[in-house]
């Protein structure tokens, strides 16, 4: 048992004759032994962490913790894909590399609507529902507005206080501001973690607000969108592009004395649908009515995106989705890197106010001071190859 002492500590400076110390010291952490830190962490115990490596962990270590469903582990390894240090980069690729067999099995589904619709009530209270039926559930967010110090969606825990609590739930904050490309990766290999790490449904959340609802629908199986009743007023702020993404409406908080208004507005959902091509080859989106308060509806939803599940596996739809979310991941990777090297680029970078200018005042046009950019990126990228093969280094 710790014992509380107001005497003088053996490290205190001897002139205290008093022999009395202000602060009060806590005896009792010396009395902890190796057994005993294997107590209060399994994790050191089982061997899937280490002790001393607490502080810098090897490639290995994140492979074998995240495998073992080490929420620790996992944690660290998000932070390490969210690092924009290009070492944490080189390392973060070598930690997927080798969880990439583990990834995969999780049934994806996006989530969007606008703010205030009920998106993180509905995530919590539908998750808490997996939960109990056995599934291991990760949330994750994708908002590209969010910094460090706005904070993000998500990032405020007691929004989703139950669910976050669970063990068989994990829960992640959109990682912090960027480009919507450079968000957008971190949270598609976010979720290979949590799929590597045995989560078998992800959640993914969105602000619905420009772009993000589209990167979203990009890593997701199953898309929905949440709406308000009201249906009048409301339909107008829905964008019609949002709709077409959608596999499922929900009218949430249909519930007192709403329940009439969301019924009404399940129906305008409905007739607006029928002039809206489907989201989904083989699948027709339609609208249904749900409480998160309540938790009604829910069970339902669930049906819903099983018998989806099953549609889209039996047609090979899902594969070929799978399989061109892939493909087109490798290309906007491409473009957003060789968007960065030419904004980057120092030379063109110098070169781009005068360049501007003499558009301005139209002494070139826009297609020359393209080409004259472009040209200026090409020398300076030929040099740099041509310096790199000179370099002592490369003579070896
Ligand atoms: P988000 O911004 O889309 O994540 O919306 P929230 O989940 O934060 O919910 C916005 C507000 O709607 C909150 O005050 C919730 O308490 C309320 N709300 C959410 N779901 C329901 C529901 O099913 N019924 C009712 N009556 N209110 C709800």
């Amino acid at each position: 048992m710790a014992e509380y002492t107001t005497s003088k500590p053996e490290w205190a400076p001897d002139k205290d004759d008093e022999n009395k110390f202000a602060c009060g010291v806590m005896s009792g952490i010396d009395g902890i032994t190796d057994t005993t830190v294997g107590n209060l962490n399994p994790a050191l115990k089982n061997g899937t962490m280490k002790p001393k490596r607490k502080m810098v962990l090897s490639v290995d270590d994140y492979v074998k913790g995240v495998s073992a469903g080490d929420r620790v582990t996992l944690a660290r390894a998000i932070t390490l894909i969210e690092s924009n240090n290009p070492k944490h980069f080189r390392k973060a690729q070598e930690v997927l590399q080798g969880l990439l067999p583990r990834t995969g099995k999780a049934l994806r589904i996006g989530i969007t609507g606008v703010p205030g619709a009920g998106k993180s009530t509905t995530i919590e209270a539908f998750g808490n529902m997996l939960c109990d039926m056995g599934h291991r559930v990760a949330v994750l967010a994708v908002d590209p507005t969010s910094s460090v110090t706005r904070g993000s969606i998500l990032g405020d825990k007691t929004r989703m206080g139950t669910l976050s609590r669970r063990q068989e739930a994990f829960i992640r904050p959109s990682p912090a501001g960027g480009t919507l490309g450079g968000v957008a990766r971190k949270s598609r290999e976010t979720m290979l973690l949590c799929e590597a790490a045995g989560y078998d449904i992800i959640l993914v959340e969105t602000v619905g607000v420009g772009q993000s609802e589209t990167t979203v629908r990009s890593m997701v199986d199953f898309f929905m969108l949440i709406v308000l009743t009201g249906a009048g007023d409301e339909l107008q702020g829905i964008k019609k592009g949002i709709m077409e993404l959608a596999d499922a409406i929900v009218v949430n908080k249909a519930d007192g004395d709403n329940l009439l208004k969301a019924k009404v507005a399940r129906a305008e959902y409905e007739r607006m649908i029928e002039f809206i091509r489907p989201a989904t080859e083989g699948w027709r989106t339609h609208a249904y009515l749900a409480s998160a308060y309540k938790k009604t509806g829910l069970k339902e939803l669930w049906d819903v995106i099983r018998a989806f599940d099953k549609v889209t596996h039996d047609s090979g739809v899902f594969k070929r989705r799978r399989d061109s979310q892939l493909l087109d991941w490798v290309h906007s990777m491409i473009d957003e890197h060789l968007h960065n090297l030419f904004f980057d680029d120092p030379v063109v970078l110098g070169r781009m106010p005068e360049i501007k200018d003499a558009v301005l005042r139209g002494i070139i046009s826009p297609t020359q001071a393209v080409a004259e950019l472009i040209h200026i990126f090409d020398v300076q990228r030929a040099t740099q190859r041509h310096v790199d093969l000179f370099h002592p280094d490369n003579q070896k």
